[in-house]
């Protein structure tokens, strides 16, 4: 009897030393474009792997990385490029989306997206003429995908800015769970992704920003165990001239900023690459043009004005 005791109470030494050993892990860099937070509940070489693994996304989805896949794809004029699986099938996510979207979603975007300088002090519009004649090149259908052969058709070039952070976040996710990762909050720049909760059974605390607040503002306060919050707002990256807010969601057909008084839109789904895309989309289709597209991808939204509406669908 003695000796059971002894063992049970073993048993409970061990089982709490093994709670407490479940510490949080977390690291922090700037790529693609934004500050990236991991944390985890895991050893702290898995979570700096796991940092190590977005900036090798970033080398083949960055389209200003020479070399990367999207580089080698916009300078083939035409022919097929024989690229990354995860490349492939992040294309054909996106030709997914456009479908859904209507085209407000729209990875060929590049040849508009590049007449854009928001990052300069001294900002200007880009020519009327040349947003123009870029557009003739933006067409979801000239991706041509063949397995991992990739062929641009007609001038189009690709720009994955408005969905290569949420399916980084996905793959990050996918590795820590292989490493047997159960707990862990992606933040990759307002892409957000938890899993698991935490250990104690609470939940992942998630902020959406005031977008016309401070950038430490919160709007409100989210809190989930599973699943992907992403925003995209105008306060992300664009200026302002003689009192208009030019931004870098654009409008497909036309190269310009979208100009519909949305000031933010969240999208709430299981998949940060959907919900990244959709964040994007759903800013160009507005929330009465969104609802069909947001229960089609089984998607929440939170569109927030600039006049301080808020819009929750479904
Ligand atoms: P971020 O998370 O960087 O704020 P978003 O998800 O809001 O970005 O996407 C904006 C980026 O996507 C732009 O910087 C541009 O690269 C690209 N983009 C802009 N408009 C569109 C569009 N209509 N369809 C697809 N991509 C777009
Ligand atoms: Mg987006």
């Amino acid at each position: 009897m003695r000796r059971l005791f002894v063992i049970l109470c073993a048993c409970a030494l061990l089982l709490s030393f093994g709670c407490r050993q479940q510490s949080v892990s977390s690291a922090v860099d700037y790529c693609c474009d934004t500050v990236v937070t991991l944390r985890a509940y895991a050893p702290q070489e898995t979570v700096d792997e796991a940092m190590r693994l977005i900036r090798d996304y970033e080398r083949v989805l960055s389209k200003t990385v020479e070399g990367s896949d999207i580089d080698r794809l916009n300078r083939a004029e035409g022919q097929p490029v024989s690229v990354n699986p995860e490349t492939a099938e992040l294309l054909a996510l996106c030709v997914e989306v456009s479908e859904r979207s209507g085209g407000a979603f729209d990875a060929t975007i590049a040849p508009l997206s590049e007449l854009w300088n928001f990052q300069t002090d001294d900002p200007a519009l880009p020519d009327a003429n040349l947003l123009a004649s870029a557009a003739v090149f933006v067409n979801w259908r000239n991706i041509e995908i063949d397995g991992t052969t990739v062929t641009l058709k007609n001038g189009a070039r690709i720009d994955l800015g408005g969905i290569a952070k949420g399916y980084i976040a996905d793959r990050v996710a996918a590795y820590l769970k292989a490493q047997g990762v159960e707990h862990a909050c992606i933040n990759m720049g307002g892409n957000v992704l938890v899993f698991g909760g935490k250990p104690d059974g609470s939940d992942w605390t998630i902020g959406i920003r005031d977008p016309n607040g401070a950038a430490d503002q919160s709007e409100e306060v989210l809190a989930l165990a599973d699943g992907a919050v992403v925003t995209s707002g105008t306060y992300e990256r664009g200026f302002d001239l003689d009192g208009v807010r030019y931004h870098h969601i654009l409008d497909p057909k036309t190269g310009m900023p979208v100009q519909n008084g949305l000031a933010s839109v969240t999208i709430l789904t299981e998949s940060s690459a959907v919900a990244d895309a959709l964040s994007t989309a759903c800013f160009v289709l507005g929330p009465d043009g969104s609802a069909e597209l947001l229960t089609s991808c089984n998607a929440r939204a939170i569109f927030l004005f600039s006049d301080g509406t808020r819009i929750a669908l479904p």
